[in-house]
């Protein structure tokens, strides 16, 4: 049996593959399953869903939301979204047209920078789909702004970087609800970048979110490292909460992270996909 993978980003947002292509990349790979969890979104969902469907692949309807935190960042992503819940679709639909707002002011402040970059420029980099700073970072590479996509994120884009513009973000809670209320099961995604110090920390920050309602974390993620995995499983397990995990695979290719195995290291079980599954039908 294959590798499940249960964080990829499509073109809906800042991927490279549409849906039905990422759907099609990963049954030729391999897989066994696979979420697609776009960045505030899940416009990717349907068409991901009905590709599966004529090929005969299962794809979970997933997201992953931006919530906020004072420190990193923290990303809660939802597996198995009724994605034609009211509720969902309107908080979405809030984030767009905060998101709408955002960008051109990227574009104003990269201008007053003296680089020349218009708005449609980094639409059409979008390829349609939701506009982020992925997308600023192509456009700048492209027009030799910068030399590499990192160097557009540490000059430019990056959190308080001077064309950085923050976005609007739901709270855990609020992001937490909503995924509930659409029937989905709520995971912290990789820990890691939430910037806590030390495990006492995290793990306060895991017990509020327990709290508000989380089920799970994203313990397998290529980012982390062998002692991270070993205490967000450890946290995992205290609080009784899943073990998930994904490449968080963008189509990106010289990052040399692929879907399903990361850089190498990963090969998630099926079982994951079945403990999701359990969670969903208790609530
Ligand atoms: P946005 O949703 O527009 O705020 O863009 C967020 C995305 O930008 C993330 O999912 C990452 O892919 C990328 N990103 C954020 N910060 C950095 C960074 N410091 N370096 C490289 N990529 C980043
Ligand atoms: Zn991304
Ligand atoms: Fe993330
Ligand atoms: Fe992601």
């Amino acid at each position: 049996m294959g590798p499940v993978d249960l964080h990829l980003h499509t073109t809906a947002s800042d991927g490279v593959l549409s849906p039905s292509e990422i759907v099609r990349y990963a049954k030729a790979k391999g897989l066994q399953a696979i979420a697609i969890t776009d960045h505030d979104t899940i416009d990717g969902c349907e068409e991901g869903l009905s590709e599966g469907k004529r090929i005969g692949f299962e794809v979970i309807p997933g997201i992953e939301i931006s919530a906020e935190y004072s420190n990193g960042s923290m990303h809660i992503l939802g597996f198995f979204l009724d994605i034609h819940h009211p509720t969902l679709n309107e908080r979405l639909e809030y984030l767009q047209k905060a998101r709408a707002e955002r960008n051109p002011k990227m574009v104003a402040k990269l201008n007053q920078l003296g680089i020349e970059v218009t708005y449609e420029e980094v639409l059409k980099a979008s390829g349609g789909g939701q506009v982020g700073r992925p997308h600023f970072a192509n456009v700048l590479l492209e027009k030799k702004v910068v030399r590499s996509f990192q160097e557009a994120f540490d000059r430019f884009l990056k959190k308080g970087a001077p064309a950085y513009v923050d976005k609007l973000r739901f709270t855990s809670k609020e992001a937490l609800h909503f995924i509930h209320e659409a029937r989905g099961v709520a995971v912290l995604a990789h820990p890691n970048t939430l910037g806590v110090k030390g495990s006492a920390e995290l793990e306060k920050v895991i017990l509020r979110l327990v709290d508000e309602g989380l089920q799970g974390i994203e313990v397998y993620y290529p980012e982390h490292s062998a002692v991270e995995v070993a205490l967000y499983k450890t946290l995992a397990d205290r609080y009784h909460l899943l073990s998930t995990g994904g490449t968080d695979y963008h189509g990106i290719e010289k990052t040399e992270l692929d879907i399903g195995v990361g850089r190498g290291e990963m090969k998630l079980p099926y079982s994951i996909v079945e403990n999701l599954k359990a969670l969903r039908n208790r609530s």
